[in-house]
């Protein structure tokens, strides 16, 4: 796994079948045929110019917190490695930061709180880094990517340019954007540009919050306890990937037409389901998967956490196999049940 061009600091760190299991917060093995990490806009033109890694299929690798490797991957891994942060602007009614795509998101989140600029605690102690966030829209608490977002900085992987995107160009959805669809695997997100507003205010209508502030007798808490509270109710909630391997919740939240809706109820009075601005209904995916009677089951080495049906869990030394094997199991019984189909949130390899 020795670098072979690591002398100068100019030329490509490139790795030779570099184990990615300390790379996926599942704790999946895989093998990595080539693995080039990637610490600058210059480093991605590099590997386009590159008389071999240029024309090869790339696998653009974050922190690894969204991804289910079930298999070694032969596809050229870009582990995004760039970092920085700063403060480009300050108005009257925002703070605009940059931050490289390398950095994990949760440090942003806290340094940004730090430096006195807040609007980013509802996204604390999210895996991941600064980079991906925009791929998949993070979003937790009342509040998503796309409603900080600024622009960002991507280089185009077949010519070398460097686009900067803004919200429209990156078209946003639940758990979505254009990274993951037309842009896929096309393009690496090298800097990212958040847009705090000015004057701050607290998000706090979401069930879990509401519960802290009633709790707590605090009504207007200020963005570090906000902070606090979403790192507090995320360490009672969600296993840490440092101790029990996961992704996160495994399932979207399903969208159903209001009919489809009713019909659950008249099965399930106590289906849990949020009415969506545009008339839809979102369905919690866990309760579902609750429903069906999954939480706290092991199948093989792969399992369903106990005090969170939406997160699957490596129980040790699982294969990305087991994982999707219990994925399919689930999804087999949610549909016989509700006639619904739960679809995957993280990438699948
Ligand atoms: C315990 C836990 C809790 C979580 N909670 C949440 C939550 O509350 N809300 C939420 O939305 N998500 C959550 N997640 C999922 C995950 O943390 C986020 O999706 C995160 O943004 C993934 O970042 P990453 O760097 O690990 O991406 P990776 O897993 O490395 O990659 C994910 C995808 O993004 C692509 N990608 C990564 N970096 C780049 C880049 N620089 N340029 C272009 N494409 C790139 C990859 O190719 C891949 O397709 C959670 C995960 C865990 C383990």
């Amino acid at each position: 796994m020795a670098p072979s061009d690591a002398a100068a600091p100019q030329s490509l760190q490139i790795e030779h079948r570099a184990s990615l299991r300390d790379f996926n917060t599942f704790g999946l093995p895989a093998v990595a045929a080539t693995l080039v990490r990637v610490r600058s806009e210059a480093d991605v033109r590099r590997v386009v110019d590159h008389p071999v890694l240029g024309s090869a299929p790339k696998f653009i690798l974050g922190g690894g917190s969204n991804i289910v490797l079930t298999r070694d991957v032969g596809d050229v891994v870009l582990k995004v490695e760039v970092t920085g942060r700063r403060l480009v602007a300050e108005t009257d009614d925002a703070w605009i930061v940059e931050v490289g795509a390398g950095e994990p998101w949760h440090d942003v989140v806290a340094w940004t709180l730090a430096q006195g600029w807040p609007g980013l605690e509802n996204l604390a102690l999210i895996p991941g880094s600064t980079g991906a966030a925009p791929v998949q829209n993070i979003g937790a608490y009342g509040v998503e990517l796309k409603d900080r977002f600024h622009s960002l900085d991507a280089v185009d992987l077949v010519t070398g340019r460097t686009v900067t995107l803004d919200a429209a160009a990156c078209r946003f959805g639940y758990r979505d954007s254009v990274f993951k669809q037309a842009l896929a695997g096309k393009s690496v997100i090298t800097r990212v540009r958040l847009r705090l507003p000015r004057p701050w205010q607290p998000v706090i209508g979401y069930l879990d919050l509401e519960r802290k502030r009633a709790e707590t007798g605090i009504d207007a808490p200020d963005a570090q306890t906000v902070f606090d509270w979403v790192c507090a109710i995320r360490r009672a909630k969600l296993p840490d990937p440092a101790v029990v391997g996961n992704a996160g919740s495994f399932f979207k939240n399903p969208v159903v037409t209001p009919e489809q809706c009713r019909d659950i109820i008249g099965r399930d009075p106590e289906v849990v389901h949020y009415p969506m601005p545009d008339g839809s209904v979102k369905l919690a995916a866990g309760w579902l998967i609750d429903a069906c009677g999954w939480k706290g089951k092991t199948v093989g080495r792969a399992g369903v956490y106990e005090r969170q049906a939406l997160v699957l869990v490596n129980r040790g030394g699982a294969s990305g196999a087991e994982v999707v094997t219990l994925a399919r199991a689930i999804q087999e019984s949610v549909y016989g049940r509700f006639g619904i189909r739960l679809e995957p949130e993280p990438v699948i390899w």
